[in-house]
């Protein structure tokens, strides 16, 4: 089957994109590497969302089960588990392929997120049962002792969420200082989490899963070892930009360029979300999101207003 447009990635920029697709009668298709949902549900799924204009009182996961629920409620087909490794042009078509399948377009709009693949510390210990680069669910970690590592907003926002959940949490960062926003430096320095500074992780102990977290001071060179059940690695990630290289996709770092309609160099792909936006928020996304999706209806349509 031959669709007007595929989109990839359905984070909240992707599902924008399908929203406004269907508005303009093209036929979409959205491909998700995971569950449909993007970094709300697989980044911060308990976390009340911030600075999502009369979304105050949701949850990451909340938001995203209700736009989910509302792009597939349109009509919209979106296929979980479906990741995309190659987009390639012939005879003027993309054919996306997937790890499953393959599947036909006349434009594509690629919103991936930046989240790619996650950091790792590399130090001895790292594989052990335990040892995860974002939380799913903060509740089940209450009572229990976890190790937070990093000093950015994904770092503070699980701290911040498993305090709460009543877990006994270590913030281990390398610098003096956090990268975070200062509403979340705030809540940090006032909520219950134990701020170690200028601290890496030395190694994690255990058999078969995490037992001790040993933390250790660059400044001093003291070691503190940790009884810990858990470590939640939050030190960023690597693209995942193969595939957009391999397509001949102009790229500045981990950002894709786009046009005033939101296609990249190449005719016909269009790229939305934290991949292009330099604020990296739900609003940005979804705004850019429906920009593409009206880039791709001139494209594949070429309306007479043109
Ligand atoms: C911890 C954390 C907390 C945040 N809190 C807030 C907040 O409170 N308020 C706010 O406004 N913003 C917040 N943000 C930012 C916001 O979530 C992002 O700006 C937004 O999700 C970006 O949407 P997106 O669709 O571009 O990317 P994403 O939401 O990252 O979605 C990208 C999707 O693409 C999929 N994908 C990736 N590669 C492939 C592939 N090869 N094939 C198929 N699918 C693929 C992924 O599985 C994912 O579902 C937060 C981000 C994080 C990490």
């Amino acid at each position: 089957m031959e669709y007007d447009l595929i989109i990839v990635g359905a984070g909240p920029a992707g599902l924008s994109a399908a929203l406004n697709a269907e508005y303009l009668k093209l036929k979409s298709l959205v491909l998700d590497s995971d569950r449909a949902g993007g970094a709300l549900s697989q980044s911060y799924p308990w976390k009340e969302v911030d600075s999502y204009l009369g979304f105050n009182d949701m949850t990451g996961r909340q938001i995203a089960n209700r736009v989910v629920d509302h792009v597939r409620g349109v009509g919209v087909e979106i296929k979980d588990m479906e990741e995309v490794t190659a987009i390639e042009i012939k005879d003027k078509k993309f054919h996306v392929t997937t790890e499953n399948s393959s599947y036909v377009s006349k434009a594509v709009v690629v919103a991936t997120g930046i989240r790619g693949t996650q950091r790792k510390l590399r130090v001895p210990g790292e594989g052990l049962e335990g040892v995860s680069h974002f939380v799913t669910s903060v509740r089940k970690y209450a009572g229990k002792n976890v190790v937070v590592v990093g000093g950015g907003n994904s770092a503070a926002d699980c701290a911040l969420g498993l305090v709460e959940a009543g877990a006994g949490v270590w913030l281990a960062h390398r610098r003096d200082e956090l990268r975070a926003t200062g509403e979340n430096k705030e809540k940090l320095l006032k909520s219950g989490v134990r701020m170690r500074w200028s601290t890496v992780v030395e190694r994690v102990e255990g058999d078969g899963r995490v037992e001790k977290v040993v933390l250790k001071d660059k400044k001093t060179g003291k070691t503190e070892s940790v009884d810990a059940e858990s470590l939640v690695i939050c030190i960023g990630s690597v693209p995942s930009k193969d595939y957009l290289e391999g397509l001949g996709i102009k790229m500045d770092g981990a950002m894709v360029k786009v046009d005033e309609n939101g296609m990249t160099n190449i005719p016909g792909v269009f790229a939305a979300g934290d991949i292009v936006c330099s604020i990296k928020r739900i609003t940005q996304a979804l705004a850019s999101g429906e920009k593409a999706a009206y880039g791709a209806f001139k494209f594949i349509r070429n309306p007479y207003w043109e």
